[in-house]
């Protein structure tokens, strides 16, 4: 409708893809249950950001996204409350492996983003683990077999722990890329290939980047279905 088309305006923001929802310009609209909204009013956030506000409804009614934007545009809770709500209508045993899974290029980012799910998805019992190289694998494999919901990884890291045999994917239905284009920049490709590999196809795949080169509409064409893809400013 024309609210809709004027607040991508009004955000430089541009939808391209299949059925395309209206954003959720406030928190209400939102729909979310009544713990994470007082953790969003807690936080001191007064509306989703624009990329929030287009791409929770995407995520929510299950289609794959490919979400280019600048690093600061709250991409983490874009894909992050969400993946509680599928999470919840899922109802798995977290001891058989995650429900949700989010690759990360750097330790740094993953254990932030780890931060964040335990920050906002606390109050709804979401569970979550960070699992990143430059660290005993220990305590790492008791978080996973004591069981959780979430698990952030960089794809060095996993990719070990699953030649371990010490993780299951056959449960992942939430697929996140963070970060693609630089996770291609650090050469994690073969990994991140190996890894989807044992995440069943009937997933919904989620890729956030900052800029979209080649090889990144390379790995996009290959690992998503029928994307709605959000534009943020001035990428093509
Ligand atoms: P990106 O991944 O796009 O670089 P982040 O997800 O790291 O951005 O978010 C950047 C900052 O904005 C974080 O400190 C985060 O807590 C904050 N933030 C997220 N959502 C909102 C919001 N709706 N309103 C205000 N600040 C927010
Ligand atoms: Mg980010």
């Amino acid at each position: 409708g024309l609210s809709a088309d004027s607040y991508r305006h009004r955000h430089d923001i541009t939808v391209t893809g299949d059925n395309v929802p209206q954003p959720f310009t406030s928190f209400e609209a939102t729909g979310f249950p009544s713990e994470i909204l007082r953790e969003v009013y807690q936080a001191g956030f007064s509306a989703p950001t624009p990329i929030q506000a287009q791409s929770w409804p995407i995520a929510l009614q299950g289609s794959d996204v490919v979400a280019i934007a600048k690093t600061g545009s709250g991409k983490t809770l874009g894909y992050l409350i969400p993946g509680f709500t599928h999470i919840k209508q899922r109802c798995n045993n977290p001891k058989l492996g995650p429900t949700v899974l989010v690759l990360s290029p750097t330790r740094e980012l993953a254990t932030q983003i780890q931060d964040e799910a335990v920050k906002f998805g606390k109050s709804s019992k979401i569970s979550c683990t960070c699992l990143y190289g430059g660290a005993p694998k220990g305590p790492q494999l008791r978080d996973v077999d004591r069981g959780v919901d979430i698990v952030v990884a960089t794809p060095g890291r996993l990719n070990d722990i699953l030649e371990m045999r010490r993780i299951s994917l056959r449960q992942v239905s939430y697929l996140v890329l963070d970060e693609a284009d630089r996770m291609l920049d650090m050469g994690f490709e073969p990994q991140i290939r190996k890894i989807v590999k044992e995440v069943p196809t009937s997933r919904q795949t989620l890729m956030y980047t900052a800029t979209w080169p080649k090889e990144v509409r390379k790995i996009a064409a290959d690992l998503l279905v029928r994307p709605v893809q959000i534009n943020m400013g001035n990428v093509d």
